[in-house]
């Protein structure tokens, strides 16, 4: 077995998987807000064999922990319950997946069945307006049956929410009130300097700062210890509500980053920053793959999250 850390003693125990670079919203932190609702780069998906696969490979040499399924949108992959089994398969039993819940209430159940832990569904505002705002569709609720859904289904489900100056900054303590009364986590994300915004981050961003002082005008908190490799600082309020801040700008969590991520044009990835994309195509051999490995090992950052022009709805949210 292969361990690849680097000098930070940083490994890869976590893949995100893009299964497809297409989606049925178009977030304005994705798109440009035109209604492409797919990525420019967008080419037809990978069936699942071949990416069972290339994850197979990884894990041989990695002995991944967990997987994350995202995209675009994965709950329009065709062959989503399939590489749910595939993966379980291999005796990996953290697999996650992030969804924007639209097609969650029709599939919530089939994955959980599949082998499928838990879910983190992106809600970036709950009043209808703001939401179209954000996303350019209408139709929220279907996104909150789908979380009544997944949670009655057993799936362990959290909330992520991008606050945007100025676009849905508004929505912050009402996604705060929804989450609480479910007994949901719910984590806050900074905008990051991803795809289009890679130009102007300061233009929308929220601050973890921010976050913390609108929550503040409602409720008392404490922030609690974060968990190794974890994404999120946490807090909890005096009624034991738990909620979470993703700062990848003011409070950056590269020091221990174990993750890597596989699109669906089979590239790898070491970091969202400073990237550029690392072909596994047509490599068979473990020498090779190792040092494609190290290369995306190599794109990791030490200190600051500097972003990239290439928009998550490409390398996988
Ligand atoms: N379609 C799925 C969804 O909506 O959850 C999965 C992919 S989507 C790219 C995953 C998430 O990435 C988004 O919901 C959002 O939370 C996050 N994201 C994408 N671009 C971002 C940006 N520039 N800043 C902050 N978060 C971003």
């Amino acid at each position: 077995m292969h361990l690849l850390k680097d000098i930070y003693n940083r490994d890869f125990k976590t893949l995100r998987v893009s299964l497809l670079s297409r989606c049925n919203l178009s977030c304005v932190y994705c798109t440009m807000g035109e209604d492409d609702i797919k990525d420019a780069n967008h080419t037809a998906p990978v069936d699942s064999v071949t990416l069972l696969q290339t994850i197979q490979q990884l894990h041989d040499l990695l002995q991944l922990e967990t997987i994350r399924l995202t995209g675009g949108e994965p709950l329009l992959y065709h062959e989503l319950i399939p590489v749910i089994k595939g993966i379980k398969a291999m005796g990996i039993d953290e697999i996650k997946l992030t969804t924007n819940g639209f097609l969650l209430e029709r599939m919530a159940e089939q994955m959980k069945d599949a082998g499928m832990r838990s879910i983190n569904v992106s809600l970036d505002a709950i009043d209808e307006d703001v939401f179209f705002l954000m996303s350019k569709r209408s139709h929220v609720q279907r996104i909150l049956d789908g979380i009544d859904k997944a949670v009655d289904a057993g799936l362990q489900v959290k909330i992520n929410a991008v606050i945007m100056k100025g676009v849905n900054d508004t929505q912050l303590l009402p996604l705060l009130d929804y989450a609480f009364a479910r007994n949901i986590t719910i984590r806050f994300l900074e905008v990051m300097a991803m795809g289009h915004l890679h130009a102007e981050p300061a233009k929308y961003l929220f601050t973890q700062e921010d976050i913390l002082s609108t929550i503040a005008t409602k409720y008392n908190f404490k922030k609690i210890n974060r968990a190794d490799s974890s994404t999120a600082n946490y807090w909890q309020t005096e009624a034991g509500n738990k909620f979470g801040i993703i700062a990848n700008e003011s409070e950056p969590f590269c020091h221990d980053c174990n993750r890597l991520r596989l699109d669906s044009d089979g590239n790898i990835y070491g970091c969202l920053s400073s990237n550029h994309p690392i072909s596994l195509k047509h490599v068979t051999d473990t020498q090779t793959l190792i040092e494609k490995l190290q290369q995306a090992m190599d794109q990791k950052q030490v200190a600051k999250f500097v972003g990239s022009e290439l928009s998550m709805l490409h390398i996988g949210g």
